[in-house]
C-alpha cells in the first residue's frame, strides 16, 4: 500500500482536488482517495509528485494495424489522397514488418499512459497481440464497400474475422464511413450488429466533400469513389449534412462513437442528440492535421460525451493521448483542462463499457495511475513541452 499525491489530483470524474492524495495498494487498485481540505493526512507516508495526477487514458480511436506505415505517407493530402496512398503503399510490407510495428505501437501506448483501446481491424494481425491482454482492447471489425454488388462478400470477411475473434463481447462488426457503406451493406452490418448489441464506431465527417457527397450527389469524394457508376445512378442526394444522411439509416443500435467530426456543425450535434441519447465523439487531432489540416470547431461540443483517440501511425507522429490533448489546449485555450481529462479518460470508458474498471480514480477500481508534468503552473494549462509517465 502506498500514498501518492501530486500538485492537484483529477479524477476523471470531478474537480480537481489540490493536494489531493490516492491510497494504492501494490496492485493498483485504488483503496481511497483523500482530499487535504476535508481528510485528515498523515504527510510523512506521502510521495508528493509535481505536476497533476490523472487516471490512464483511453484511446477510444487507433488502427494499430497500421502502424508499418509510420512516416511512409505524406502530409496534407486530403482524405481521399490519404486512402490512395494506402492503397498504393499496402503490399509492399512483409507480414513479419507488419507484426514488428504493431508491437512497438502497443509499447508506445503503454509508455504514454494508455490503458485501453478502441481499435479499427480490416485483417486480423493484431489479434494474437491483443490477445496477451497488455491493454484494454475492444475491436471494431470495420467493413467498407460501396458498391452494392459485393455487399455480401464484404460483410462475409468481416463475419469470418469476428467469429474468429478470441473474445466477441469485446469485438463488433462497424460500418467503415459515412460514404463508404452501400444500402445493401448497411443492412446486413445493421442487423449483426442489433442482434449482438454491438458497440459501434464510424468515421465522421473527416473532410469537406463528405457534407457535399450526400447533400449533392458530387464532389471529390463522390467522384474518387465512382459512386454514380458503382450504384448505376441510384444514389439520391439527402440534401443533408453527411452524418445525417447516413445515421438515419442506423436506428436501434447500441451505444455509437462518432470519429473526427471535423466538418461536424451544430445542427448535425443536435440531430444526433434527438436520434439517440447513446452518440460518443471521438476527436483525432493530430490525425486531422496531418490529413486535412484542420481541426473540428471543440466549442460546438462542450456539452457532448466527447473522447479522444490517437487514430493510427499512417496519420500521425505518435500514439499518445498527451499530444491529442496539447493540440486540442493549442487550438481551444478555453477548454479547461478538467474537461480535457474527461473527454480523455471517463467518457472512452464509459463508451467502451469498461467504466466499472478504468477511467476514473475511485475506490475499487484499477485505472492507472499517470503523472503529467510541465504544466502552466499558474492557469493548470498544458504545454507543448507537458510530459506523462506511468505510476501504476
Ligand atoms: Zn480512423
Amino acid at each position: 500500500m502506498q500514498f501518492i499525491s501530486a500538485e492537484y489530483l483529477f479524477t476523471g470524474k470531478a474537480a480537481p482536488i489540490k493536494n489531493g492524495v490516492i491510497c494504492i495498494d501494490n496492485n493498483g487498485f485504488v483503496l481511497e482517495v483523500l482530499n487535504p481540505a476535508v481528510d485528515e493526512i498523515n504527510w510523512e507516508k506521502v510521495k508528493k509528485y509535481e505536476g497533476i495526477i490523472c487516471p490512464g487514458f483511453v484511446n477510444t480511436h487507433c488502427h494499430l494495424e497500421l502502424s508499418y506505415l509510420k512516416g511512409k505517407i505524406s502530409q496534407d493530402t486530403k482524405l481521399h489522397g490519404f486512402i490512395q496512398e494506402i492503397i498504393s503503399l499496402r503490399e509492399q510490407f512483409s507480414e513479419q514488418e507488419r507484426l514488428e510495428a504493431i508491437q512497438l505501437a502497443e509499447q508506445e501506448m503503454i509508455t504514454n499512459g494508455i490503458v485501453a483501446v478502441g481499435d479499427i481491424s480490416n485483417g486480423n494481425t493484431t489479434f494474437n497481440l491483443k490477445q496477451q491482454n497488455n491493454l484494454y482492447y475492444h475491436t471494431f471489425i470495420e467493413v467498407f464497400g460501396s458498391d452494392p454488388a459485393i455487399a455480401k462478400s464484404a460483410f462475409n470477411h468481416a463475419e469470418l474475422l469476428y467469429n474468429s475473434y478470441f473474445d466477441k463481447t469485446k469485438a463488433s462488426i462497424t460500418p467503415h464511413a459515412t460514404y463508404s457503406v452501400s444500402n445493401k451493406l448497411t443492412e446486413l452490418i445493421k442487423s449483426h450488429c442489433i442482434k449482438n448489441n454491438s458497440l459501434v464506431s464510424i468515421h465522421n465527417q473527416e473532410t469537406e466533400s463528405e457534407n457535399q457527397f450526400f447533400k449533392e450527389g458530387k464532389g471529390k469524394l463522390f467522384d474518387f469513389l465512382n459512386i454514380a457508376e458503382k450504384t448505376k445512378g441510384a444514389f439520391k442526394p439527402t440534401q443533408q449534412n453527411a452524418l445525417p444522411s447516413f445515421l438515419a439509416k442506423y436506428n436501434g443500435l447500441n451505444k455509437v462513437l462518432l470519429v473526427h467530426n471535423t466538418f461536424t456543425e451544430k445542427e448535425d450535434i443536435a440531430w444526433a442528440n434527438q436520434f439517440s441519447n447513446q452518440i460518443y465523439w471521438a476527436f483525432c487531432s493530430n490525425a486531422n492535421q496531418y490529413i486535412e489540416g484542420r481541426q473540428p470547431n471543440y466549442h460546438l461540443f462542450l456539452n457532448e460525451k466527447c473522447t479522444i483517440g490517437t487514430d493510427s501511425l499512417a496519420s500521425n507522429w505518435s500514439l499518445s493521448i498527451l499530444d491529442e490533448l496539447k493540440t486540442i489546449s493549442n487550438n481551444s485555450p478555453s477548454i479547461e483542462l478538467e474537461k480535457l481529462i474527461k473527454w480523455a479518460t471517463i467518457n472512452g470508458a464509459e463508451f467502451l463499457g469498461i467504466d466499472k474498471q478504468y477511467g476514473s480514480i475511485e475506490k475499487g477500481k484499477k485505472p492507472g495511475i499517470n503523472l503529467i508534468e510541465q504544466l502552466n503552473g499558474d492557469s493548470i494549462k498544458l504545454t507543448q513541452e507537458s510530459t506523462v509517465s506511468v505510476l501504476f
